[in-house]
């Protein structure tokens, strides 16, 4: 059975560590969390996969990591100063705020269906700054809402350090954030939240191509990849296109209260590139820019063949890894009846996720030749470089058992009195239960096969 709700996910991940209220022990702060020992290692692992994805296996697209703080300006042309907001309408009965477009009926209170509601009014979704020595408190600076403007400001310095022709990509994974209205569904709408996006450069001709390209090839890591079913997935057009898109859909997840955005992928056209140039007049831009008095740099991609000097469409993939850890882990949660009115809760992640690799567990408690022989596998495991091995010493190997079926460990290795006579112990698989003994030697080659499946 799945989770139910998502307040299962987030018990589950306050009771093993996974995630936590942010300034808890201050009363918390409205859409900040913290990731705990084991949320740290699933974002790790979701992050390399999907790195390992865009950059490892390919030769198209390159990597950077831009600063979270920026100039000024480059939200003045990206449109973001003036435009990101959302419409914000309050409830004058209740006092409840909400976003307009995510209201289930516009007209009513989501809180207490009052039909008293204000007038709605934009709302700035860029958290402003104020740096520097002669700092007076006026916006001098913005916390980056997304990565994917600092990374088309890199686009000239990226191209020259490494050149490509077109198409080319540039990926990066970082913090973005947003003064969102209303922080909702644990961490997936949060006011600190993590972005995977990469941007691809292509001739104008071929948008459409590399839009479907990617479209497939995102659609496909979610199912291939992270191992959610295709049927908890789904893509939806934007009904609504932003002016400077040609086309944009979203890859949505069936959470418990229905399908949601994980991701986006979108035909930016020359919209960004156009917008950061310097020279704008020198080119044909499609997409409605501002004029740019401010920059010194022009974001033209010049063709060897023809020489033809122009600014690239961008198609654009644009994941939240933090929607991508929720989805996951409910995807993965599974509650078991193992009859006799015993039940357990099971992460099945896909091993190469899990927070854990392998744990492995003497059957008493500081029995000096059980302890060293479990620190002697233990330690054949780590020079795996697979990721975190655990030791437990605590003697209880049914608590020990349950706590790593409710982390996802894919596999547990238990060391016991038969051990010392023969050499050999148990493996004890996550998802079947399935215990089969083997030589210690052997252990190392049989995790591995079981981590990379
Ligand atoms: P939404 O419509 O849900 O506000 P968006 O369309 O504004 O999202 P994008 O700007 O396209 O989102 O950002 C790309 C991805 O970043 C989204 O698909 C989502 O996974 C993630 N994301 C956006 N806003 C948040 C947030 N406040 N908290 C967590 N993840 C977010």
């Amino acid at each position: 059975m799945p989770a139910k709700t998502i307040s299962d996910i987030v018990a589950l991940c306050k009771r093993r560590g996974f995630i936590f209220t942010g300034s808890e022990i201050y009363g918390g702060l409205g859409g900040a969390y913290d990731y705990g020992p084991y949320g740290v290692e699933l974002m790790r692992n979701i992050r390399d996969a999907w790195w390992n994805a865009m950059i490892y296996s390919r030769n198209d697209i390159e990597g950077l990591d831009a600063a979270q703080i920026s100039n000024r300006l480059m939200w003045k042309y990206s449109g973001h100063e003036a435009g990101f907001s959302d419409p914000l309408v309050e409830c004058k009965k209740c006092g409840a705020r909400m976003r307009q477009d995510k209201m289930a009926d516009p007209t009513k209170c989501d809180n207490c269906g009052s039909t008293d509601i204000t007038e709605p009014r934009a709302y700035q979704l860029m958290m402003g700054l104020s740096i520097g020595a002669m700092a007076d408190g006026a916006i001098n600076a913005y916390l980056r809402p997304e990565t994917a403007t600092t990374t088309y400001v890199n686009f000239k310095n990226v191209l020259d350090a490494r050149p490509h022709k077109l198409p080319f990509g540039i990926a990066q994974i970082g913090k973005a954030f947003r003064n969102e209205i209303s922080p909702r569904g644990f961490v997936f709408r949060m006011r600190e939240f993590e972005q995977a996006e990469m941007q691809y450069f292509v001739h104008p001709d071929t948008d459409e191509k590399y839009f479907e390209m990617w479209r497939a090839a995102r659609m496909a890591w979610w199912t291939d990849v992270l191992g959610i079913p295709a049927e908890k997935l789904r893509f939806t057009p934007h009904d609504k296109l932003a002016h400077y898109a040609k086309a944009a859909c979203d890859i949505e997840y069936e959470f418990p209260d229905g399908f949601d955005e994980v991701e986006g992928v979108h035909n930016r056209q020359d919209f960004d590139l156009g917008s950061h140039t310097k020279a704008q007049n020198e080119f044909k831009i499609n997409a409605h820019v501002i004029e740019n008095k401010d920059s010194t740099v022009k974001l033209s991609y010049s063709d060897p063949q023809t020489s033809e000097n122009f600014i690239p469409y961008v198609i654009e993939t644009a994941m939240g890894v933090n929607r991508a850890m929720l989805a996951v882990m409910h995807n993965a949660y599974t509650e078991e009846d193992l009859g006799d009115g015993k039940s357990r809760l099971v992460l099945k992640l896909r091993p190469k996720l899990a927070p854990v690799k392998a744990a492995v567990i003497p059957l008493a408690r500081n029995v000096p030749e059980l302890l060293d022989t479990a620190m002697n596998i233990e330690n054949d495991l780590r020079r795996l470089a697979i990721g975190r091995i655990e030791l437990e010493n605590s003697g209880n190997i049914g608590k020990n058992y349950r706590r790593h079926d409710e982390i996802g460990t894919p596999v547990c290795i238990t060391v016991d009195h038969q051990t010392l006579e023969d050499g050999t112990v148990t493996l004890r698989l996550r998802d079947t239960m399935e215990q089969r003994r083997v030589n210690i030697a052997d252990v190392p080659a049989a995790v591995l096969e079981i981590i990379n499946g």
